[in-house]
């Protein structure tokens, strides 16, 4: 069974993320959504919170399983029994990043590959941080996110108001 891990912060997990897992099910067996605490992005939301969005983001389609991850990302991959690390790229803006990330991993470990899916064009614009600043000023969110994701930014806008 071929099986990707496709870590990231997922705060929250949106379309953009959601077309990028449903073009790896297409060369792989399982995704494994791994989300990480990311203390340096600063999260607007908590480890379980970015969990349970992102579960409820991939609840139709089968064969995605998501949960929290810390330490070494290649270490769990190993322990999870998966090969391909799964990321997307936007622009060439992520390009450089990416590139040195996938290096290190490979460095850390050469039974790993990093895959890359490039977004499409119909998602590359989109951020999380951009679906928070519309979510901020009430704007609409059905064409970034889960209607029930769009529900938890809204009540989370709302407390802070
Ligand atoms: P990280 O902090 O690891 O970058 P993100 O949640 O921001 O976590 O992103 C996780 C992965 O999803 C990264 O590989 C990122 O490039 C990719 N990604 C983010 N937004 C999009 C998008 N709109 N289309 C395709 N891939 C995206």
């Amino acid at each position: 069974m071929r099986i990707g891990v496709y870590p990231g912060t997922f705060d929250p997990l949106h379309h953009g993320h959601s077309d990028v897992i449903a073009r790896s099910l297409r060369v792989l067996d399982q995704i494994i959504v791994a989300v990480a605490p990311n203390p340096r992005k600063a999260p607007m939301f908590d480890l379980a919170e970015r969990v349970d969005m992102a579960k409820i983001a991939t609840k139709d389609f089968g064969r995605v399983e998501v949960e929290p991850f810390e330490g070494l990302l290649v270490q769990y991959v190993r322990q999870r029994g998966a090969h391909a690390i799964i990321r997307g790229l936007r622009a060439v803006s992520d390009f450089e990043h990416e590139f040195q990330m996938a290096l290190l991993n490979r460095k850390l470990d050469q039974g790993i590959e990093t895959v890359f899916l490039m977004a499409s064009e119909e998602y590359s614009y989109l951020t999380s941080s951009m679906v928070k600043e519309v979510a901020s000023v009430g704007g609409p969110l059905h064409d970034f996110v889960h209607p029930e994701v769009a529900d938890r930014l809204r009540q989370r806008f709302i407390g802070c108001r």
